[in-house]
């Protein structure tokens, strides 16, 4: 089973860089689109490169405009009036940000954090998960399983593939715990109720085996019966 597990999570990690990988791409695209549409500086060759990490000397006497490519990531509707001319590269006031590969993706950090820090968004690189992406979105049903009080997070707070252990509780009451991706990927359900249902089948099996036994048997007393009568009367 832990084999499983970590073939599985193998799978699923190569899996994802090769969505990075085609991701990155389409975000490439869409930057060259942005930036002519903008009339933006075009960098000589693809993204401008900074030095990682960066030393926090690196800002100094420089905004936020100085840096095309996090202001395409600048929310304006998230932050008002602030104009990233006049903020400062290194300031360390929370602003808003917006995924350019995913609208949704809105976030907060610090200016510094994305200037000379490696932010990025939080949501791509796995830190958090956005709640239209979460397990509750995907698989609603199973978030009603999700048991209310013993988990330290909620179904919309992980994804539909985590390997995070769950505890679980079914509507007739029964409590188990199971990862869960072994929920929507395996699919697997209630042990208790497996259990109860299989031995409902045994037993429904074992009822209507009597009953075509003795069914059989009255037809053969039956036809004992009658077929002389028949005889007679023919
Ligand atoms: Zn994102
Ligand atoms: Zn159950």
């Amino acid at each position: 089973m832990r084999d499983a597990a970590r073939r599985w999570r193998q799978r699923a990690a190569s899996d994802h860089a090769a969505w990075v990988r085609e991701r990155l791409a389409e975000r490439y695209a869409s930057e060259t689109d942005l930036r002519t549409r903008l009339g933006l500086p075009v960098p000589p060759a693809g993204r401008p490169k900074r030095a990682s990490p960066r030393e926090a000397s690196s800002v100094r006497g420089l905004h936020l405009a100085d840096y095309p490519d996090l202001v395409l990531e600048w929310a304006w509707e998230g932050n008002a009036d602030l104009d990233p001319a006049r903020l400062a590269a290194g300031s360390h006031e929370r602003v808003a940000w917006r995924c350019l590969l995913t609208a949704a993706h809105v976030w907060e950090t610090k200016v510094a954090d994305r200037t000379y820090h490696d932010s990025a968004c939080p949501y791509h690189m796995g830190v958090r998960v956005h709640p239209a992406e979460s397990l509750a979105a995907y698989f609603p049903w199973l978030a009603l399983e999700w048991h209310p009080t013993r988990n330290a997070l909620r179904p919309d707070q992980v994804t539909r593939a985590s390997a995070r252990e769950v505890v679980w509780r079914c509507e007739q009451g029964h409590e188990w715990s199971a990862p869960v991706y072994q929920r929507t990927l395996s699919g697997s359900g209630c042990p208790a109720c497996y259990r109860l249902e299989a031995a409902a089948r045994t037993k429904a099996g074992k009822t209507r085996a009597r009953r075509d036994r003795d069914g059989a048997a009255m037809t053969k007393v039956v036809a004992l019966h009658v077929l002389p009568t028949e005889g007679e009367a023919v």
